[in-house]
């Protein structure tokens, strides 16, 4: 029959089976779509990266002899309206049946299913096949299991894939080298260039401006940095295992003013889009390390892997385990607003104002900013999860819903109460501190708990403890902190100073 194919944005997968055969009743269609661009305010590089990913996908698969139909943001012939557009493809291409590969996140899974409840000819929904696992794996491997323990899920990862394995056995004999991936990077000699492109995007940036597309963060849109091409996003991984693999899990966890990217691979985008596969991505790595054994610990390796065949996959299993109550979580019932500083990153904390400024500069954060700087503080001053949720979701090069909001209401703001994390990710001044140098250029002191120049974290941190004690005293991995706080001889003092501070929030 006559086939209608749906590719959304992030479905930019070339070797999907799809593709194997050429045929003219096969008819492919991507659109940029006012939807996308408007269910959050986004950061204007996402929005850029997007759609230059789209046109050269479209491109592509057309130059294989593939039929592709491609719907510009201003196209005439375009409507804005996902059921409307397929609809009149149908009718214009004489369509007898349509298909999708099935969407990573829940909104635009509801949104098709209701397409196809509408159409009336036959429709189908084919797997995307970019992820090692299937949506319900997580669920039924974790079933009836109060929390989901990221580390058993990555160990069966590594089993089934047979990655990093000698036989039955984690090769070095360990499964996990985390405690070797937290030092502090205290010689900026040792950092290497980050793999950017230079591409001049100003056209397309005219027309999303033209279209009145609203957008947060900066852009020089004539040396556009980031991967829109698979051929592109594979340069970024050969820089990677060539240049920075060899300290990636040394300095996984470093701050520091002197670099934005440090040693992380830029990857994200280019998998979050499915221009390369996490399959490929650590294969690849493995691979690279495999010949370089003399020179790259497994400690380096072993943590990047995690990461990706570990908490990226995770995040999407429990995704779709939770979705949709995950959205509405708010275990500690917090309900400030965000600091107005967090659009422009004008706050006198360094630590702040580094990851915020950059995160603005770049639409890129790497992990450690995103979760013990900038989720740190929202956690600790109690932001409403949703207000959140809107930000990490807009800024960043590489927020989508099932990965974004798995690590903000989960890892980071412990708004799900456990699923993802068995304890809030908090701290005080003193883990900013000895990660890297962000406390030597800042206003406040990170020693100081009281007065003009304490840091704002050192009051906040056990202001969000004495407030939640109902909720977190119990849990035996959090009660030797309210031992602590219980012996503080100035608590009252450092309870009055947190209170001011949020009393002020936007001028600190
Ligand atoms: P690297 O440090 O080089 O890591 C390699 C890869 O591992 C990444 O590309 C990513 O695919 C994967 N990875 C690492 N940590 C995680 C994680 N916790 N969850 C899932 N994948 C991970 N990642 C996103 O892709 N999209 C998001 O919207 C997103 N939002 C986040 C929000 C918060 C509050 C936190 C704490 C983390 C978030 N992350 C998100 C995870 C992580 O911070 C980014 O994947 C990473 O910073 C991307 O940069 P990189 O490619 O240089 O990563
Ligand atoms: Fe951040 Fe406090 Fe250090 Fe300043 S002193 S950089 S606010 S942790």
């Amino acid at each position: 029959p006559k086939t209608l194919r749906l590719i959304l944005g992030d479905q930019l997968n070339q070797s999907h089976s799809w593709f194997e055969e050429k045929s003219d009743d096969h008819i492919y269609f991507m659109a940029e779509m006012r939807q996308e661009t408007d269910y959050v305010n986004h950061h204007v590089q996402k929005v850029l990266a997007f759609f230059d990913s789209m046109r050269n996908f479209a491109s592509e698969i057309e130059s294989q002899g593939h039929q592709m139909r491609y719907f510009k943001l201003d196209d005439p012939k375009n409507p804005q309206d996902l059921e409307k557009l397929i609809q009149q493809l149908v009718d214009d291409e004489g369509i007898e049946k349509f298909e999708y590969q099935l969407p990573d996140e829940y909104r635009l899974d509801e949104q098709l299913r209701s397409i196809c409840e509408n159409l009336k000819i036959s429709t189908d929904s084919v797997d995307s096949e970019h992820f090692l696992t299937k949506r319900a794996f997580l669920e039924e491997f974790f079933k009836g299991k109060k929390t989901y323990l990221m580390e058993s899920f990555y160990r069966e990862m590594r089993k089934k894939y047979d990655i990093l394995m000698d036989g039955k056995e984690p090769v070095e004999g360990k499964w996990n080298f985390d405690h070797e991936n937290r030092s502090a990077l205290k010689d900026s000699k040792l950092l290497k260039k980050a793999k950017t492109h230079s591409k001049d995007l100003s056209g397309l940036l005219e027309m999303i401006e033209k279209s009145g597309v609203k957008t947060i963060g900066k852009v020089d849109a004539k040396n556009f940095s980031w991967p829109t091409s698979r051929e592109e996003s594979l340069e970024v991984l050969d820089h990677f295992c060539k240049n920075l693999l060899i300290h990636f899990g040394d300095f996984q966890d470093a701050l520091t003013t002197w670099d934005s990217f440090l040693f992380h691979s830029r990857l994200s985008f280019a998998m979050n889009s499915k221009m390369l596969s996490p399959l490929e991505v650590v294969q690849r790595v493995e691979e690279y390390w495999e010949g370089h054994r003399d020179k790259i610990s497994i400690s380096q390796v072993e943590g990047f892997i995690r990461q990706i065949i570990g908490w990226r996959e995770y995040m999407r299993g429990v995704y779709w385990a939770k979705m949709p109550d995950y959205a509405e979580m708010n275990f500690f019932g917090h309900d400030r607003k965000l600091p107005d500083w967090f659009w422009t990153g004008k706050t006198k904390m360094k630590c702040l104002s580094e990851a915020i400024g950059q995160s603005l500069d770049l639409a890129y954060a790497h992990h450690i900013q995103r979760l013990m700087v900038t989720g740190n503080f929202a956690l600790l001053a109690g932001i409403h999860p949703d207000e959140i949720d809107q930000w990490y979701l807009g800024i960043y090069i590489d927020a989508i819903e099932w990965v974004e909001i798995t690590n903000t209401r989960g890892m980071s703001q412990f708004a799900d109460g456990g699923i993802v994390g068995t304890k809030p990710y908090v701290s005080s001044a003193n883990y900013i501190k000895k990660q890297g140098n962000y406390c030597d250029h800042c206003a406040y002191s990170p020693k100081e708990k009281v007065g003009d120049k304490a840091c704002p974290f050192n009051s906040l941190y056990w202001h969000f403890y004495e407030r939640n004690r109902e909720k977190l005293e119990k849990n035996p991995r959090i009660g030797m902190a309210y031992r602590t706080l219980d012996k503080l001889k100035n608590k009252q003092e450092i309870l009055d100073q947190a209170e001011s501070y949020l009393s002020n929030i936007n001028e600190l």
